[in-house]
């Protein structure tokens, strides 16, 4: 799309939304027979799939380490996931992504008891409309839980930035491509951050409302989270006591 004259008009912004509005979420919890855990997540215009394997053996042996278990993530957008096609395999961006999603789920793993073992991530972005490290933080947080990994709590992740002067919630991307700043950031329910990075500018007053923003979309992601576990779990659980 060329650039819009505005992205936000008498509040509204060009897909309807708020400036503090979401975009629609889906979630699907053990959408694959082989992985240990998976979800499927939807968030706008954003699609993806987390898988998780392990804990298990570390291959190549030589990444093993003793005392804890290795988490490994893998970001992969599919080529056909972008408007022009992408080429297949992982560029600098992707293992990028890979690392700082990483670093956001650890810190609620329990990875000291799984030594000399590995938890693989998986996530693969089937379609992409800005907000795609999030969607995927998003996905294989439940993704994990699904797989039986101990875990402190979820994760959650949105991003907050500015379009048109105004903070808004959560880009999309005509916001992201034509907007002032954008800034992902991933949290658990405690209101620990474990990500957030910043593209563009905001001053130090647009920091915290965008900030604030941010923690709010993440407390409300949490919940459908949350609801889309019960909705498995529970229901298997309901099944067991009738049994
Ligand atoms: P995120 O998807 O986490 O917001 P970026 O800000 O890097 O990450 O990317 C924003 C959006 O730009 C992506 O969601 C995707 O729609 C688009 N994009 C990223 N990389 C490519 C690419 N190689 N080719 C085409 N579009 C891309």
């Amino acid at each position: 799309m060329a650039k819009p004259e505005k992205l936000i008009e008498n509040g509204i912004r060009l897909d309807g939304r708020k400036p503090d509005e979401l975009r629609h979420i889906k979630i699907k919890v053990g959408v694959l027979n082989r992985a240990d855990g998976s979800c499927y997540f939807e968030f706008g215009g954003n699609k993806v799939i987390a898988a998780v394997y392990g804990p298990r053996e570390v291959h190549p042996r030589h990444m093993q380490k003793s005392t804890s278990a290795v988490v490994r993530y893998r970001y992969n957008m599919a080529s056909f996931s972008v408007e022009e096609r992408k080429r297949p395999g992982p560029d600098r961006r992707s293992i990028e992504v890979s690392k700082v999603s990483r670093e956001s789920l650890e810190p609620v793993i329990f990875q000291e008891y799984f030594p000399r073992s590995a938890i693989d991530i998986f996530v693969e972005v089937l379609q992409a409309d800005a907000g795609t490290r999030t969607a995927g933080i998003n996905a294989a947080s439940i993704a994990l839980a699904d797989a039986g990994i101990p875990m402190k709590s979820l994760v959650s992740a949105c991003a907050a930035g500015k379009i048109d002067d105004t903070v808004v919630l959560d880009l999309n991307k005509d916001e992201d491509n034509y907007g002032q700043a954008d800034m992902p950031i991933a949290m658990t329910p405690e209101g620990n951050i474990t990500l957030l990075q910043m593209d563009g500018h905001l001053t130090r007053e647009e920091f915290g409302e965008a900030f604030e923003l941010a923690k709010n979309g993440c407390k409300a992601i949490y919940e459908l989270q949350r609801a889309a576990l019960m909705e498995k779990y529970a229901s298997q659980t309901e099944g067991d006591v009738v049994e």
